[in-house]
């Protein structure tokens, strides 16, 4: 496929690394077509090209176009000042600190656009960074050329050039590409210094493009996990948000693994990664977040959320209700708030999910109620499905509940009396039981001998 792609791009032309020059790759020695460009990202190029300015498709855009592949958003660079962009289009609004950015709005799709910019000058530094070299502020305007060294990987910095259809490549990005390498521009180690996030950045990448890591580079982002430790949590939220969403969680979490970043994300669940339950939950979940993303279905961060803390919590949970002998219920309580409380150290999770993630771990618990209008009433919860599906997939991970995983099945899919049915049959299980008012209690016949394991 890449072969086509870069039609007449011959191996070994020599890299323009550290020159002037970009490599031009003209409009027919490449494949992207302005078909596969979204209408509103060409009508922004040409509106400020029109306008004398220049204006370039730039980062994940270009590298997904060339390996064939539908870009999540189209990323516009431009010599144009954010304040020239917002004459141009009434629909465009100026947001951000950090970077001051151009958003022009079409509905639900937003193009951005940048102004080139170059990192600090020699001496001025410390204006943007704090004492430990990361950026803080990084707002100086500079040449096409700045801008493509300071951009974290070399196949992140292709320029689609509106003027006449051809890539600008500075840094060597087209050959990596070629040869499916992940290679971080400049030294990786100032690089993963000045913003570590980069790590995770770098893993999303090989994990979503399968690509390889260039050694240098994966040298450092194994000495260097440590810094993710000085990233706040909620850019780090933001980044494990990116990762559901890909639709290569699990290739990226294995690497997650295997650089050793699971414990920056979820220090309570990669303390037990090693027991094969904890592991395999989670891969199970990652295969049908993967399966469901293919699919063009939507994904539940909460969900996954609540995938990532449930061993977590149900461990914390069982030690409660045995050596401090709390009722399940209270037990299940105070494991979900000591649990999110550590969580949000690692990561801030926004209070709406965390909820969510409250009640998909508490539904674990009110599943195995099963008396009365319960089971009945938890078919309206808002959570229900959520509930219901982590409770299949730790069946299906191998945790103990063979039995209340078949009967949920059964109840969900039945009939009124068919639940009915399946109701009386397991009324004299034993499991959590509604207290009930002495007035109303009833002589019950003694249990029979039965062999499902306890929930
Ligand atoms: P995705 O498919 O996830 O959108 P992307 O490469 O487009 O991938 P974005 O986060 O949208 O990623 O960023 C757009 C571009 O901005 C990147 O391709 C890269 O050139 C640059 N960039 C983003 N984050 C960083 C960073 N932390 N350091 C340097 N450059 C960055
Ligand atoms: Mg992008």
């Amino acid at each position: 496929m890449l072969k086509g792609l870069f039609k007449n791009l011959k191996k070994g032309k020599p890299s323009p690394v550290n020159s002037t020059q970009p490599l031009v790759i003209s409009r027919a020695e490449h494949g992207i077509s302005r078909t596969r460009i979204s209408g509103n990202a060409l009508k922004v190029l040409y509106r400020l090209h029109n306008a004398g300015y220049s204006a370039f498709l730039v980062g994940g855009c270009v590298r997904d176009l060339l390996l064939g592949r539908n870009p999540k958003d189209f990323d516009i660079a431009t010599n144009a000042l954010p304040e020239e962009v917002r004459k141009l289009f009434r629909n465009c609004r100026l947001i951000g600190k950090r970077f001051r950015l151009a958003h022009i709005v079409f509905g639900k799709e937003i193009i951005e656009v940048a102004t080139f910019r170059t990192h600090h000058k020699d001496g001025q530094e410390h204006l943007g960074q704090t004492h430990k070299g990361m950026i803080i502020r990084d707002n100086m305007y500079g040449t096409i050329e700045d801008d493509a060294w300071r951009r974290d990987f070399t196949v992140n910095a292709l320029y689609y050039n509106i003027a006449d259809f051809s890539i600008l490549d500075y840094t060597g990005g087209m050959q990596d590409l070629q040869d499916k390498v992940l290679r971080m521009i400049g030294h990786p180690e100032q690089r993963f210094h000045e913003d570590p996030v980069r790590i995770l950045r770098a893993l999303r990448f090989v994990g979503k493009l399968g690509l390889n890591i260039e050694p240098e580079t994966e040298k450092y982002i194994l000495q260097l996990n440590h810094l993710l430790e000085n990233v706040s949590p909620s850019r780090l939220f933001q980044e494990v948000l990116k990762f559901f969403q890909e639709g290569a969680t699990l290739p990226t979490f294995k690497l997650m693994q295997k650089y050793q970043v699971v414990a920056r994300l979820f220090p309570q669940t990669a303390a037990m990664l090693s027991q094969h339950d904890t592991q395999k939950l989670i891969e199970e979940a990652l295969i049908s977040t993967d399966m469901r993303m293919k699919e063009g279905k939507t994904i539940s961060p909460a969900f996954l959320l609540a995938v990532f803390l449930w061993h977590p919590v149900s461990k914390l949970m069982k030690h409660y209700q045995h050596t401090d002998d709390l009722p399940i219920h209270i037990a299940y309580e105070k494991a979900l708030r000591a649990v999110s409380s550590q969580q949000s150290e690692a990561l801030s999770i926004p209070r709406r999910l965390m909820i969510t993630v409250y009640d998909i771990c508490f539904l674990q618990h009110r599943l195995t109620c099963r008396y009365g209008s319960i089971p009945f009433r938890l078919l309206d919860h808002p959570r229900f499905r959520a509930g219901f599906d982590l409770l299949i997939l730790r069946a299906s991970a191998g945790e103990p509940i063979e039995e209340l995983h078949t009967w949920w099945v059964q109840f969900y899919s039945g009939t009124h009396e068919q639940r009915v049915e399946l109701l009386k049959a397991v009324q004299d299980l034993p499991g959590p039981k509604r207290k009930r008012s002495n007035r109303r209690r009833k002589k019950k016949p003694a249990p029979k001998n039965n062999t499902h394991p306890p929930q």
